[in-house]
């Protein structure tokens, strides 16, 4: 198995305590840009060097400018069914908690979808708990036609991602056939004996099972995967030398690693008794890890969601966080109680959701970021290692700057009131007249004209 639980835990061991000059060793390769081992990464995770920590930081902070710039990539999650039959100790869906389950018909994923498009989201994450009688394979894939098919005005849906339960290659297969962009599974934890415990007794508690599902998924044709630890079971160094060996493993069996990473925490949820997690991870610490993993994986989009607050978001996202959700719930058929203002049990805890998304889009702004709407590399065939040797080349970022504008200009134009629009496009002109390139600062520039005079869907 590719998760080697004894070589970890020795570098684990013979790192705990790094030398003042062992971690200047490391910070000095991360400054020359070079790949880091898992010695280097367990060091950086472990160094209390007040010094080496501000450095760690800066670094990541540059790498994020120099291949993100200011872009922010912006999605949101459509949770459709709430029926699970696992039992993870973390989670308010599961099987032994008892309430109404819901699980939407395709008119009401059709609803959602459309209150989604008039918040001007492009992007979706379609989200489900598991349940082969309930929400089978085949409902999966009624959901993503109605996503792709149900428009609102100008709005529409351009990339669905998916996160459903690990399965087989056969079912991978029809996924694939859907058109879907990312496929996405959380490991939740790297560590087994800690998986076992927290899977207990259920489809879910198949450890290798579960680890290799990102390999029938590239084996059914799917290239991008985006992986996930649910931070706060086991110790945050094993699970970030676990994502890097996992994303090892399929670069090396399949050209290509993880497309995101998600760095999702445990927050408080129904059901789950909180002090019986042994690791959850303070704020310093779950920063450090963000910018650690920024430095080891420099191409890998980094997300969170809005189980963040507001303010630790705004920090993460200088030195590490490439995408955010905005304006979600994680409540079946949430949008539209929302929308009702009805009240409604998430999943999890979340932050900032009274705020309205386009104030969320707005803030991004102020604070000089570019909300970027961008699927093009999806819709270009850009995905998998044709992505990733773009991304490593550099040749990806001459795309992303324009694309995040000209996305961001639709926005404003379909969605925004007179002030915003005004704002956001003043706003894009601007970075648009930055553009080096001449020839794309022209292509750019046009753009935006012929988005204002009625064109829609323009991208690079
Ligand atoms: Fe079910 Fe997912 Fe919750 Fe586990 S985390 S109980 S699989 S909904
Ligand atoms: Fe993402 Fe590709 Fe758009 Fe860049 S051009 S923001 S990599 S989809």
């Amino acid at each position: 198995m590719f998760i080697n639980h004894d070589y970890i835990n020795s570098i684990l061991e013979e790192t705990k305590n790094p030398t003042r000059e062992e971690s200047l060793q490391v910070i000095e390769k991360a400054r020359k840009r070079e790949k880091l081992d898992y010695r280097d990464i367990a060091i950086l995770l472990a160094t209390k060097e007040k010094d080496v920590e501000k450095e760690i930081f800066k670094i990541a902070g540059e790498i994020k400018e120099e291949i993100y710039g200011k872009r922010i990539v912006i999605f949101a999650p459509l949770y459709v069914s709430d029926y699970c039959v696992n039992k993870c100790v973390y989670c308010g869906y599961q099987c032994n908690n008892k309430f109404e389950r819901k699980k939407l018909t395709q008119e009401e994923v059709a609803e959602e979808v459309r209150l989604l498009e008039a918040m001007g989201h492009k992007r979706l994450v379609l989200e489900l708990g598991e349940d082969p009688v309930n929400a089978p394979i085949e409902y999966v894939l009624e959901c993503i036609d109605t996503m792709y098919k149900t428009q609102n005005g100008n709005g529409e849906i351009r990339r669905t991602n998916v996160n459903i339960a690990a399965t087989s290659v056969e079912n991978y297969r029809k996924l694939y056939e859907k058109g879907i962009g990312t496929y996405v599974l959380f490991q939740e934890t790297y560590n087994k004996p800690m998986y076992e415990k927290a899977h207990p007794n259920s489809l879910k508690s198949d450890y290798e099972y579960h680890l290799t599902a990102f390999d029938r998924a590239m084996e059914a044709g799917i290239e991008d995967v985006g992986a996930g630890v649910l931070f706060g079971l086991a110790d945050p160094r094993f699970e970030v030398l676990g994502l890097m060996m996992h994303n090892d493993h399929l670069e090396e069996k399949y050209g290509v690693g993880f497309h995101t990473i998600s760095v999702p925490r445990i927050r408080e949820a129904a059901g789950v008794a909180m002090e019986e997690l042994p690791y959850l991870l303070d704020d310093e610490t779950f920063k450090r890890v963000v910018a650690v993993i920024r430095i080891a994986v420099p191409f890998t989009g980094l997300m969170i969601t809005e189980r963040e607050t507001p303010e630790l978001r705004k920090e993460i996202m200088t030195y590490g966080i490439s995408q955010i959700s905005v304006g979600s719930t994680t409540v079946i058929g949430g949008y539209k109680k929302r929308a009702n203002n009805e009240d409604s049990d998430e999943q999890f805890k979340l932050f900032d959701v009274e705020t309205d998304s386009m104030s969320a889009i707005e803030q991004l702004i102020d604070d000089g970021y570019i909300p970027s709407f961008c699927t093009a590399c999806y819709r270009k065939g850009r995905v998998g290692d044709r992505f990733m040797s773009l991304a490593k080349s550099g040749e990806i970022q001459k795309v992303c700057e324009p694309n995040a504008i000209t996305t961001l200009v639709e926005y404003a134009i379909d969605y925004g009131d007179e002030r915003f629009k005004e704002k956001a496009i003043n706003f894009a002109r601007k970075i648009a007249s930055e553009i080096k390139n001449e020839n794309t600062r022209k292509i750019t520039e046009e753009n935006i004209d012929n988005l204002l005079n009625g064109k829609r869907d323009l991208y690079l």
